[in-house]
């Protein structure tokens, strides 16, 4: 019989219920048993949703408080000194004091504890705690995680799948204190698991799941040796079956060694690395199970199940023996959950979609198709069929215009002037001083704010007042940026929700879901609009804020648009065209605004690009085709402005070093960047000697993560930091980032300070 099987299911809870125990926990409002109650139940209600369906390998110890990497960590007394545990089951205290530290720590100020890092787990928008060790890393069983979850199933009657981070993917994804390899601890480390997985052998556990999605990375000799030694020498002791699981691409170079490893099956995502599916047919043994991910878990799509089945029917031919499992391409912590809850999409679309749940209902359907044929699931099929079709038929998604539009755009419309045209032009008529002071963005998202926008939305206050209460804010916030002497203005970003959905409910061929969250980290959950179709921009999206903050002053204002990298990034995509596509279509949408805003007026013009970086693919073979879409979508966009229009850059969390050929080439005339905590280190890949970003530059003087409002010495001190890297004539003078999170009274004194260093540069090259 084909195994239905998952790899992992979302743990926020269909109504984030997660999400609230955990804030009433840490608020005090809901003690330690209340929180384990909670989350006890969310895993009997998940467990049970699986087994309903069916699915026959339902996973346990996926779940997690805040984050599974953290758990394992925990599990494994991988815990730094100082968070107060010394052996034993970790404490809740110690957990989220390495998930979230410890009151008194604010960013590397003051006494308390500072979490431990976080980061993109892969290319997701899941963050996890980096493991912090060291070369004499002593691993030890706390509490046998798998084991306890798999006890609590079988409490609740079901039968589940433990699944743990694999040893070598959780030394790949930790960091160390002193410089050493990480996966130099691998042979410290493997009799933890030997034990972990012999306790479950005991209990009677048949099957487990190891997680190595390195297996997607490129990897080195070394850490290919490392899988050869982790999983020979894990075969040598009482085990459960262990199914291998990478996902999160195609194993490529590492396919050989993925299929010479002693385990008991092996998972491939065949979503994104169904290229891998020949040779693995060819060189896995023929005892081996073989699961196959052929539901997207990273995608709210429909599978088209008659595709699927045609893969599973021959794979199964090409196999002889069965020994198979159908299963989502990686865990569906990805997804939102169920898609019965979204009442509000346009019917048709929502044909189209499935969620956790549904994607698990696929899965089913299709093992049952392989193991009693077509005609069994013929409903099915043919639901799946017409949801296809309609797609591939609809007007709402294939629009002519876009698609002519776009081929009839040339190079040349992407191309602007050489940058010191442009350079000259843009002096003659900003008219700026040396070290010019600007801001990224929004100011404080202030109550008031967010209840003026809360109150339109339920209709309370009419379109008139609520215009008049923005334009009240606006005008506010322009008289105190002149009053402070700021030399280019913004409006303030008060209009904005998010800047990925401000945009996106302006666009056509974006929707919204009304509980389509997934978790981005701990208790944080996103809910990325969902790009359906062609896209397009029917009407001008921000010029009327911009123009009219214009009005009210004579200083340049700057227009404030996210950029189409970022809006692409931060969404669910269509996977009916190539990713590239739909980010050009945006990238004409943006283009429009920016033509838009340069015809009222408007004289500097920032396009965002936070996600530029994260949109780099998983192996570097794939980074420079990903590399010149990604900067020709924003030349796309921007190549529309005159010499005489400065076209500004916001990047931040961004490592340079590797992509900053890229970044020139964007040929942005300023890019902003956040560089206060590395003390200006990141301007290093800036002034590299072989190729000068060529350009200006505002690298942040403020950390706008902390409440500290930083002196004036301070920032001076930074800004003769970057004077050491870059000419002066490229430095503009700006926090680190956009300020929406802080308090007016944290920005006024900072924007104070921070003028004033700049001043004080100023007169340091009048005495020269
Ligand atoms: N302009 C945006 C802001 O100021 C930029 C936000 C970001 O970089 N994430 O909020
Ligand atoms: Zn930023």
């Amino acid at each position: 019989m084909t195994v239905a099987s998952n790899l992992g299911f979302p743990r926020i809870g269909a109504r984030r219920e997660l999400k609230s125990a955990l804030e009433q926990f840490w608020a005090g409002t809901l003690d330690e048993t209340g929180l384990q109650d909670v989350a006890a139940t969310l895993r009997g209600k998940h467990w049970r949703k699986q087994a309903s369906t069916p699915i026959s390998h339902i996973p346990s110890g996926d779940f997690s408080l805040y984050d599974h990497v953290l758990d394992t960590a925990c599990m494994l007394g991988a815990i730094p000194a100082g968070y107060g545990w010394s052996e034993g089951p970790v404490s809740l205290g110690t957990y989220f004091a390495l998930a979230r530290g410890e009151a008194g720590h604010a960013h590397g100020h003051g006494s308390g504890l500072p979490a431990l890092e976080m980061t993109k787990w892969f290319d997701t928008n899941y963050h996890y705690l980096v493991p912090l060790l060291s070369a004499g890393q002593h691993f030890t069983l706390t509490v046998n995680r798998p084991l306890a979850q798999v006890k609590e199933s079988m409490a609740a009657g079901l039968r589940t799948r433990p699944v743990l981070l694999g040893p070598v993917s959780f030394l790949l994804l930790s960091k160390t204190t002193d410089g050493s390899d990480p996966i130099d601890l691998l042979a410290r480390l493997l009799p933890v698991y030997a034990s972990i997985l012999a306790e479950l052998a005991v209990a009677g556990v048949p099957w487990v799941q190891m997680d190595e999605p390195a297996l997607a990375l490129d990897l080195t000799q070394k850490a290919q040796a490392a899988f050869a030694l982790a999983y020979g020498t894990l075969a040598r002791s009482p085990a459960p079956d262990i199914l291998l699981a990478s996902y999160f691409g195609g194993l490529g170079a590492n396919l050989p060694t993925a299929m010479k490893l002693p385990v008991a099956g092996v998972h491939l995502d065949l979503v994104r690395g169904a290229a891998d599916l020949p040779d693995v047919l060819a060189a896995l043994p023929a005892e081996t199970w073989l699961s196959l991910g052929l539901v997207d878990g990273r995608n709210v799509w429909r599978t088209d199940l008659r595709a699927a089945l045609h893969t599973l029917q021959s794979v199964a031919r090409a196999r002889g023996a069965r020994a198979l499992m159908v299963a989502p391409s990686c865990s569906l912590l990805h997804v939102p959950m169920d898609l019965t809850q979204e009442t509000k999409l346009a019917p048709e679309l929502r044909g189209w979609l499935a969620f956790a749940c549904q994607k698990l209902g696929e899965i089913a359907t299709l093992a049952r198709g392989l193991d009693e044929g077509a005609a069994a699931i013929a409903a099915e099929l043919e639901a799946s069929d017409a949801a296809v079709a309609s797609r591939r038929a609809s007007s709402a998604v294939h629009r002519a215009e876009v698609a002519a539009r776009l081929a009839g755009m040339t190079p040349a419309q992407a191309a602007r002037a050489p940058y010191p045209v442009r350079r000259v032009a843009q002096q003659a008529r900003l008219n700026l001083p040396a070290f010019p002071t600007t801001t990224i963005g929004s100011f404080p998202q202030t109550g008031e704010v967010r209840k003026a926008r809360a109150a339109r939305a339920r209709l309370e206050i009419t379109e008139a007042q609520y215009e008049a209460g923005m334009k009240a804010l606006i005008a506010e916030a322009v008289r105190w940026q002149e009053a402070l002497g700021l030399d280019v203005l913004v409006h303030g970003e008060f209009e904005r929700n998010d800047m990925v959905k401000y945009f996106g409910e302006q666009l056509s061929g974006f929707a919204f879901t009304q509980h389509g969250w997934v978790q981005s980290y701990g208790s944080r959950c996103v809910a990325p609009p969902i790009i359906w179709g062609d896209v397009f921009r029917p009407a001008p999206m921000t010029v009327h804020w911009a123009a009219y903050a214009q009005s009210l002053t004579e200083r340049p204002m700057k227009g404030m648009l996210t950029g189409p990298v970022t809006l692409l990034q931060w969404s669910f995509v269509r996977n009916d065209v190539p990713r590239d596509v739909v980010c050009r279509q945006i990238a004409l949408a943006i283009r429009d605004e920016v033509a838009d805003l340069e015809a009222a007026g408007i004289p500097v013009i920032q396009v965002d690009e936070p996600a530029f970086r994260e949109g780099l693919p998983l192996r570097q073979a794939d980074w420079a085709l990903y590399l010149a879409w990604a900067v020709a979508c924003f030349r796309l966009a921007t190549g529309v402005a005159g010499d005489g229009t400065a076209i500004h850059t916001h990047m931040c969390y961004s490592a340079f070093n590797d992509i900053m050929p890229a970044i020139a080439d964007m040929d942005a005339d300023a890019i902003s960047i956040e560089t206060t905590r590395s003390r200006m280190e990141l301007l290093d890949a800036f002034a590299g000697t072989a190729a000068p970003y060529p350009a200006e530059i505002g690298p942040g003087v403020w950390d706008i993560h902390s409440p500290r409002v930083p002196s004036v010495a301070e920032m001076a001190d930074l800004l003769g930091l970057a004077r050491q890297r870059l000419q002066d004539w490229q430095i503009w003078v700006n926090p680190d980032c956009g300020l929406k999170t802080r308090a007016w009274g944290e920005v006024r004194p900072a924007m104070e300070n921070l003028v004033a260093a700049a001043r004080e540069m100023r007169r340091t090259l009048a005495h020269t």
